[in-house]
């Protein structure tokens, strides 16, 4: 049993009159009595209806009947309820807490987070594996029409050249399980990208003329890249990176309401540098396990990364000093946004970092 609580003075209205009665508030066993010499009331509590209260508003508590309690001294009202072991409803407990709301966001943004970070890749891996492959080789295809009118001109190497490169990767393809083999094929193009090299859905590895002459036509480093391309062709990283970004994309638009075009950048913006990383990884993998089942030192990596470190910052200065030049502004290529969006899977879009080196770096097992 209870004791009964301390009393509380406050203020009471009937409901009919506009009439404030000065009362004494008392809670004893489930009973809130209010009081003054002239009034007697005895409410039972489950009764009285308690509004989420702010925590600078004056405190009330509505009566059936129309009849209202009022108290102006919030802390002395909100010490008695506590006294009288009256709860308060959870919500006005998290609405005053400002930890609470923050860990309400901070729950939120895991909930997001996690999605990013896992449904949306397993979702895409899903849908992939329902994906029959000649839908991979269709958007490839396409790919390959936008990048030539864009980005790309007919290559300048021999094509005796073109073919010993070729040949010496269905070489060092033979050293692997026929059944691991995707599909694929490969072309060479003059472009204006630079030294690089992608993987299009359905197979087609793209390898830059730069690509060649940066490495000096070595061959064994030549492979690394193809193995490496060849890799994103396995996993289907291009037809999944497509599918998370439309998806990121969808909700970006219903979220935000507008798919205004600076907007419709971000999604597929973040979705590369997100999750191109992971694809990197496996492809990277699948290229080791190449090399060193064909007897390739998997440092041949390090050396093309290196390379392509140098050939960076060589065109960084380069930029440098054009603008310096002052030349005109008109002078710098404009890129197509659909062809740039499969860029992010191409293989100088990822620099070396730390751990690329050392996955390349360690002897061949
Ligand atoms: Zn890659």
């Amino acid at each position: 049993m209870q004791n009964p609580s301390p009393t509380l003075q406050a203020t009471y209205f009937d409901g009919k009159s506009a009439q404030a009665h000065g009362v004494a508030l008392c809670m004893d066993q489930g009973v809130l009595h209010i009081v003054n010499a002239n009034l007697q009331l005895a409410v039972p509590v489950n009764q009285v209806e308690w509004p989420e209260r702010t925590r600078h508003g004056k405190r009330m508590a509505l009566l059936a009947g129309g009849g209202s309690l009022q108290c102006a001294d919030g802390v002395a009202w909100d010490a008695w309820c506590k006294a009288s072991g009256l709860r308060e409803s959870g919500v006005v407990v998290v609405q005053q807490s400002w930890r609470w709301v923050a860990a309400a966001l901070f729950s939120l943004v895991l909930v997001l987070g996690a999605l990013y970070q896992w449904g949306l890749p397993m979702l895409a891996q899903a849908v992939v594996a329902f994906t029959p492959q000649t839908v991979d080789a269709k958007i490839g295809q396409s790919t390959l029409a936008a990048l030539d009118e864009a980005l790309m001109a007919p290559s300048g190497l021999e094509l005796p050249q073109q073919e010993a490169i070729r040949t010496a990767f269905v070489h060092v393809l033979q050293t692997q399980a026929p059944d691991d083999m995707p599909q694929w094929n490969l072309a060479f193009r003059k472009s204006k990208i630079g030294p690089n090299a992608l993987a299009l859905p359905g197979g087609t590895l793209l390898m830059t003329d730069d690509m060649v002459a940066l490495v000096g036509g070595d061959t064994q480093v030549l492979m690394a890249v193809l193995a490496h391309e060849l890799g994103h062709a396995k996993y289907r990283h291009g037809l999944r990176m497509l599918v998370q970004v439309s998806v990121l994309g969808a909700i970006t638009s219903l979220v935000l309401g507008d798919f205004s075009t600076a907007l419709a950048a971000v999604p597929a913006l973040l979705g590369q540098a997100h999750y191109s990383r992971e694809a990197e990884r496996e492809a990277d993998a699948y290229a080791r396990q190449i090399l060193v089942s064909a007897r390739i030192s998997p440092r041949v990596m390090v050396t093309l990364l290196d390379r392509l470190r140098a050939q960076r910052e060589r065109d960084a200065k380069n930029t440098a000093r054009e603008r310096e030049g002052d030349k005109p502004s008109g002078s710098s290529e404009q890129i197509a946004a659909p062809a740039l969006a499969w860029l992010g899977l191409a293989f100088a879009s990822h620099p070396a970092d730390a751990e690329r080196i050392a996955f390349f770096q360690g002897d061949a097992r």
